[in-house]
């Protein structure tokens, strides 16, 4: 019987890849890298209501999630890329999986 790899510490993905020696799948690294990145970027204001926004990453997306609102903001280039990426079934998906909080 093969064993199973073990599962991404971050998702839950089956991955053989490592990462501090626990188990995170490629995804989830280059997620964790962004985030990083976002993370010592400058806070922008929601366009609604002014808000510092959060960023968060998701498909490999920076985004802006406001607090108030919960609206969800992209930079312009991420937008290109996740049209050049992403089916729109995705896009949806992605949206409606903002409205929870990403763990
Ligand atoms: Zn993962
Ligand atoms: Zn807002």
């Amino acid at each position: 019987m093969a064993l199973f790899a073990p599962k991404c510490d971050r998702c839950g993905n089956r991955t053989r890849n490592k990462e501090d020696d626990k188990p995170v799948c490629e995804e989830c690294v280059q997620e964790m890298k962004l985030l990083v990145e976002a993370s010592g970027e400058e806070k922008r204001p929601c366009p609604v209501d002014g808000q510092a926004m959060a960023k968060e990453v998701a498909h490999m997306l920076v985004i802006d999630r406001c607090p108030q609102c919960h609206g969800v903001w992209f930079d312009g280039g991420e937008l290109e890329r996740m049209k050049e990426g992403l089916e729109e079934a995705t896009v949806m998906a992605m949206a409606r999986g903002m409205t929870s909080p990403l763990i």
